[in-house]
């Protein structure tokens, strides 16, 4: 190894620990970061939360100039220059959220060489004040977050994406450019290159797992009842909950701050004062569950979500796990429910055949993005109906493959032997085909279980021969073999505004007991597995939970004082690993991961004093 690229290697890991208080690098990290600071373009493929900030923002401090950082949204911009500040590191953004005054001086900070970092809109680029400072200054390196956006087949196309070529291509000196996004697909991915103009850049993917998720999926027959004894398990845990519509989210946010959450809500509809207003809440831990559409999350980095439950299922596997994907982003436990009815792709197939994002394309290529969505939906339904590992059908959608079962997700929990249901999946064909397909799951259900209801006398479903014909039998497991029966093609799902039930393809085959039907059930006594949260991070003891408490008290008041979120004073993860680790100085507190020693200088005393407190009661009352 030559003597810059040791003398490199010692300061890189340097960097990771004084500003970032981190001792290793994760997967993929080094290598973009080797090839960044050797000169070489790079394109970074890794899932949300597996720190891409971090492959560009090191080589930014160690190279000499000014590196460029590409971002869709004022939201991910102010998160990450916080961060960085918070981090001791020179950093600003330069967007429409800045008064002229604050902007232009700004520009004169970045002019006289004050950041080492620049964060910047597309629509930026092309911006007179903006390319004047840019030719002068010294940009060695362009970095473009969430990269994916360049390309029209991803989700999030941003046409001012296809303007960063020609900025680049007007420096004087051409920057080493780096691009980096969570989206796998090989045609955004080849997109991405060409289109970026990325000169024979490092590709790196790194694993899209995500070890720490816990995934789950229900079809409760109670959505809302199932989510409140979903958040029974996550008492006090800041999470996420996803409507597809913004009425889903209004009700949803309503019942919950009736019910006493600490709820608040986002979505397109609100005004821009609103949003920033509750996205706030969310962030600084001052409402704890935020109800949203997927306009919510791009950009949010907050890295203590302990929950993401999706009250609909999305439109496609890409957004579940992007969505999914935003919460444990600290490596801690978290966990990730989705609920699915078979509304949901009624609902998700109306979207997309009115989806307007792509007027710009002409008939054949609208017709062919629809037609690819569809099947995103498709394969979306097959994760809802997969009985086998959850996280295995999501890695192979990504191209992945695992080594067997996770053990980590409903789908290997709920693992029983198969039982065969060929005289349930009788009865409710035989109600199916008795309705004429005129009714929904819920009211089969009802009529094969002999409820005596108004709706059922008034549907004439009693006298259908199978009413009554499962009558022992509890609505959540009737519901679930509904579910899989369409999953295999003997029930259809039909109807515009309501999804309406029918007898399937391949339904004559179980009637005229050609077809033997198993499903995996859960056993009947057992309750619909709760998926279990971990308020505390990792396994503390209970002198350590409540020395976590009293650290994460401390974190709040200083968070307040500074006007930050807390997880960017300390993230959870650091605040578990202090009670592991209980240092008495500098040196001991320096050792706990998340600990750099510019934040050591802000904070390190107040949390030692903390620590030092704890251990005195302590002792106390052992004696
Ligand atoms: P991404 O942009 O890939 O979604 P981030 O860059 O926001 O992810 O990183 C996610 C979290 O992981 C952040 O809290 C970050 O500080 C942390 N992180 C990044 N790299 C490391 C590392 N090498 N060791 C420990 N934590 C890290
Ligand atoms: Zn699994």
């Amino acid at each position: 190894m030559s003597k810059r690229a040791s003398g490199e290697a010692v300061s890189k890991r340097q960097v990771l620990r004084q500003y970032f208080g981190y001792d290793a690098f994760r997967p993929g990290q080094e290598e973009l970061i080797d090839s960044l600071l050797a000169g070489r373009d790079v394109l970074g493929i890794m899932p949300t939360g597996a720190g891409k900030s971090l492959c560009y923002q090191i080589p930014a401090l160690i190279k000499e100039g000014i590196t460029l950082v590409i971002s869709p949204l004022i939201s991910l911009m102010k998160d990450q220059v916080g961060a960085l500040n918070e981090a001791g590191v020179h950093a600003a953004y330069l967007n429409s959220s800045l008064t002229p005054g604050q902007y232009q001086k700004a520009l004169a900070y970045a002019a006289a060489g004050r950041y080492k970092l620049i964060y910047v809109a597309p629509e930026r680029l092309v911006m007179e004040d903006f390319l004047r400072f840019a030719l002068y200054a010294r940009i060695s390196m362009v970095a473009v977050d969430e990269a994916h956006c360049v390309s029209q087949w991803g989700q999030d196309f941003r046409p001012s994406y296809l303007k960063i070529p020609d900025f680049i291509c007007r420096l004087p000196v051409r920057p080493v450019v780096g691009a980096f996004t969570a989206t796998a697909t090989a045609q955004v991915r080849d997109d991405i290159v060409r289109l970026l103009e990325l000169d024979r850049p490092k590709v790196l993917t790194t694993g899209f797992d995500r070890p720490n998720l816990y995934f789950a999926v229900q079809s409760p027959a109670d959505p809302y009842g199932a989510a409140l004894e979903f958040l029974d398990g996550h008492r006090g845990d800041s999470g996420i909950i996803y409507c597809l519509t913004r009425k889903g989210v209004e009700e949803v946010c309503e019942k919950l701050i009736r019910d006493g959450f600490s709820a608040t809500r986002y979505h397109a509809g609100l005004s821009d004062e609103e949003r920033r207003h509750n996205q706030d809440d969310f962030i600084y831990d001052r409402r704890r569950i935020m109800v949203a559409t997927n306009a919510f999350g791009m950009g949010i980095d907050k890295s203590d979500v302990r929950f993401v439950l999706h009250y609909n299922m999305p439109k496609n596997i890409e957004s579940y796990y992007q969505e999914a994907g935003r919460a444990g982003r600290d490596g801690e436990p978290a966990d990730c429910l989705l609920f699915y009815r078979p509304q949901d792709v009624v609902t998700n197939r109306l979207f997309i055949e009115n989806n307007r994002d792509n007027e710009e394309l002409d008939a054949a290529a609208r017709q062919e993005v629809m037609e690819r969505d569809q099947e995103r939906l498709r394969r979306m339904v097959g994760y809802c109906y997969t009985e086998g590992c959850l996280r295995e059908y999501l890695l192979a959608y990504f191209g992945e493959k695992t080594d067997g079962p996770c053990r980590n997700c409903s789908g290997c929990d709920g693992q029983g032997e198969p039982v065969d249901v060929t005289e349930e999946a009788k009865a409710i064909l035989t109600a199916a085909a008795y309705s004429g397909g005129r009714y929904g799951a819920g009211l089969l259900a009802d009529a094969v279980r002999g409820a005596r209801t108004e709706k059922i006398r008034r549907s004439g479903m009693d006298q259908c021969p199978s009413y009554g014909a499962m009558s022992g039998i509890s609505a959540d497991r009737v519901r679930r073999i509904i579910t899989g029966m369409q999953s295999r093609g003997y029930l259809s799902v039909t109807g515009d505004r309501y999804s309406l039930v029918g007898p399937g393809s391949r339904a004559g085959d179980v009637l005229n007991g050609r077809t033997q039907v198993s499903m995996r059930l859960p056993r009947e006594e057992a309750r619909p597995k709760r998926v279990k949260g971990k308020r505390v991070p990792g396994a503390l003891g209970e002198a350590d939970t409540s020395l976590f408490e009293q650290l994460r008290a401390l974190r709040m008041e200083i968070a307040r004082k500074e006007g930050v979120p807390p997880y960017i004073v300390f993230s959870d993860k650091t605040l578990a690993h202090m009670c592991i680790v209980r240092p008495r100085n500098k040196e001991e507190m320096l050792s706990v991961s998340g600990v750099g020693a510019y934040k050591y200088e802000k904070y390190g005393e107040q949390f030692l004093a903390c620590i030092c407190r704890q251990a005195m009661e302590e002792k106390g009352r052992t004696k």
